[in-house]
């Protein structure tokens, strides 16, 4: 009752003056300001899921602002078509050459991708100017007409101001859909680690995809709307240095949120009209100012606005709130590990072997994992134990050997399928997403369980909402059980070095896997750390999960295992129980001899 009423009064709030803000302008030119800066807003709310989630250098927005402009002005221009037509046309055309750029941004990272995104917008800003017979080559398109909605059509620029505040308002409901589910989730992840998002079974390459498809797509609507408010489009408008405003936009005004966006683009169109007067000092002055805001607002100018308490306090009211109060009540977490027959392995890794230029980092390693078992895997540094864990997670292909699930062989599948098909792993250099909370970094590992698709998400079926509620449960009952329930909204990154490895073993666990690879688990860890993981480990096992444990602390290793390889320069020393290992002569010469308790491992990347 009190949440309806609260968000009333933020509607109020928020709407009331948006609504009224035409009476309080008397120029026509004000309005038309006010009126890019609603056209700015979703563009650079698009830009937000590509850059601001994602991560991704997207460079180019300017160019897919064109697209749209341009599409939608041809398709009106030219074919004659209808504002209700040539709006949705232009905005899928859009996301669809966003989408192959999505596609190029999977081979081709970081800088590079930022520089190709910029030879896009080059191209096709020659492209408007050189090829007149379509564009109208540097005039460009007039008389794209009013947009007709049927039975009225929008003339003025207070009624254009109404149809972009529609739009806007659609556009934001759909960014924070996007951005509050696992897509949003799972991009961020992809921002802070992509190869951790990957290997616990989110479908990057897929993911960019979409993310780019997203921030196209908003581009492509604001620039349809752009031919229709404004009536012309020229190659000008669109050209490459255009895109820097709306990475402006998300860095004076911070990309985090989506009043960010919005005060960022009241910002790019109202400051230069406020410093036009000083002029030669004008871009001096702006350039200053960005860079102040860079140096002391890292979060933008929307930092400052939301310590202001009344603004803090409507802001809170339209944040997603999670219902986790009644764990009794949400439904149960379906799965679990099936039973299966016993003596059967899970997981079957024979003679597989892997070079790295004349390394032999694993040569001729065979091992079975079996449910509900405890088998560690030790030997030195450089043994090639964090090697099998990336031969078997499909982030190394072996030379030869094969390694099987089942009894089906995993060769050639992506980490994230094979992530799917029921093999977690953990890191041996931490790889928490750290821009995520506790809780959402164990959600987005439900990313491949959580079947309900993009629209559906976004329109929050009711098997979306029922999936969400498992997930949540599947979250709370681990964060409960491992008594780190009180952490779930702490920002992942600003936690103690022990908590956050155990809510990367939460995390592995939340896909339900059937086998769990953990990699120097104990490492840095306390001696009640230590104890309490032993527990959990065993609890692991005994709700019949197979786990492959590779860790340096032999009390720990000999407490828990159920047998024990030893690897020494990628070759199988021994494999066998505990004990037989323990008094194996050449085990204690390589490994054990030295009297020397290692509990720390030469950190390495994944
Ligand atoms: P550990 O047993 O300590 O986990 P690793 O599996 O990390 O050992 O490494 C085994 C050997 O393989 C080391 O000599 C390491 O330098 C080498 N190695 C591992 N990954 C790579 C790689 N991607 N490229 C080159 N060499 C690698
Ligand atoms: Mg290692």
């Amino acid at each position: 009752m009190k949440d309806k009423r609260n968000k009333l009064i933020g509607y109020a709030v928020l709407v009331v003056p948006l609504l009224l803000l035409p009476l309080a302008v008397k120029s026509r030119a004000d309005m038309g300001l006010i009126n890019n800066v609603l056209l700015l807003y979703i563009v650079s709310l698009g830009l937000n899921i590509s850059l601001g989630l994602t991560g991704m250098s997207n460079m180019c927005q300017a160019a897919f602002w064109g697209v749209g402009a341009y599409t939608a002005a041809i398709l009106s221009t030219r074919f004659g078509a209808p504002f209700l037509l040539a709006v949705p046309v232009a905005t899928v055309v859009t996301a669809l050459a966003g989408m192959l750029l999505g596609v190029l941004s999977t081979r081709i990272k970081g800088i590079y991708f930022a520089i190709l995104t910029i030879g896009f917008a080059l191209f096709f800003s020659l492209l408007l100017q050189n090829w007149p017979s379509v564009t109208g080559g540097g005039t460009g398109l007039r008389n794209i007409g009013s947009p007709d909605f049927i039975f009225f059509t929008v003339e003025t620029r207070k009624q254009l101001y109404f149809m972009l505040l529609a739009f806007a308002a659609l556009s934001t409901w759909f960014y924070t859909s996007v951005a509050n589910s696992k897509y949003g989730k799972s991009m961020i992840a992809i921002k802070f680690n992509d190869t951790a998002a990957e290997l616990l079974g989110v479908d990057t390459v897929m993911r960019k995809v979409l993310a780019m498809a997203l921030s196209s797509g908003l581009a492509g609507l604001s620039g349809a709307l752009v031919a229709y408010t404004i009536g012309v489009v020229t190659p000008t408008q669109f050209i490459y240095g255009a895109g820097l405003t709306f990475i402006l936009i998300l860095i004076l005004g911070g990309s985090g949120t989506v009043l960010g966006v919005a005060i960022g683009s009241v910002l790019m169109v109202f400051l230069p009209e406020v410093l036009a007067p000083l002029k030669f000092w004008n871009t001096a002055i702006y350039g200053v100012l960005v860079a102040v805001v860079i140096m002391v607002l890292p979060g933008g100018l929307v930092s400052i606005l939301l310590r202001i308490p009344f603004v803090w306090k409507i802001y809170t009211i339209f944040q997603k709130k999670r219902d986790d109060s009644r764990i009794e009540d949400l439904p149960q977490v379906p799965g679990g590990q099936a039973q299966r027959p016993s003596g059967q392995p899970v997981l079957t890794v024979r003679n597989a072997s892997i070079n790295f230029g004349g390394l032999a980092a694993m040569s001729d390693v065979s091992l079975e994992l079996y449910p509900g078992q405890v088998h560690a895997l030790i030997g030195p540094n450089g043994a090639g134990k964090s090697t099998l864990v990336n031969c078997i997670t499909g982030v190394y292909k072996p030379n030869s050997g094969a390694i099987e699930l089942d009894g089906k062989s995993l060769a050639g599948l992506t980490p994230h399928k094979i992530s799917r098909l029921g093999i977690s792993r953990t890191f041996q250099n931490l790889a928490v997403w750290i821009g995520l909370t506790s809780i959402d970094n164990l959600l987005v590992a439900r990313d491949g369980i959580q079947k309900a698709g993009f629209w559906a998400t976004v329109f929050n079926t009711k098997k979306a909402r029922q999936e969400q509620a498992q997930s949540l449960a599947a979250a709370k009952r681990l964060l409960v059980s491992m008594d780190l329930w009180e952490l779930r909204d702490s920002y992942i990154g600003t936690l103690p070095y022990g908590h956050q490895k155990m809510l990367e073993i939460a995390r592995a666990l939340m896909a339900n896997p059937k086998v769990l690879l953990l990699d120097e688990p104990a490492a840095g860890l306390t001696a009640p750390e230590v104890a309490i993981l032993v527990k959990l480990i065993k609890d692991i096992q005994a709700s019949g999960v197979a786990v492959l444990l590779i860790d340096h602390n032999m009390k720990f290793v000999m407490d828990i295992a159920d047998k024990i390889t030893v690897l020494n320069y990628g070759k199988v020393l021994v494999s066998d129980t505990p004990e037989v290992v323990r008094a194996h002569p050449e085990v204690i010469a390589a490994y054990l001899g030295s009297g020397i308790k290692r509990t720390k491992g030469v950190k390495k990347d994944a």
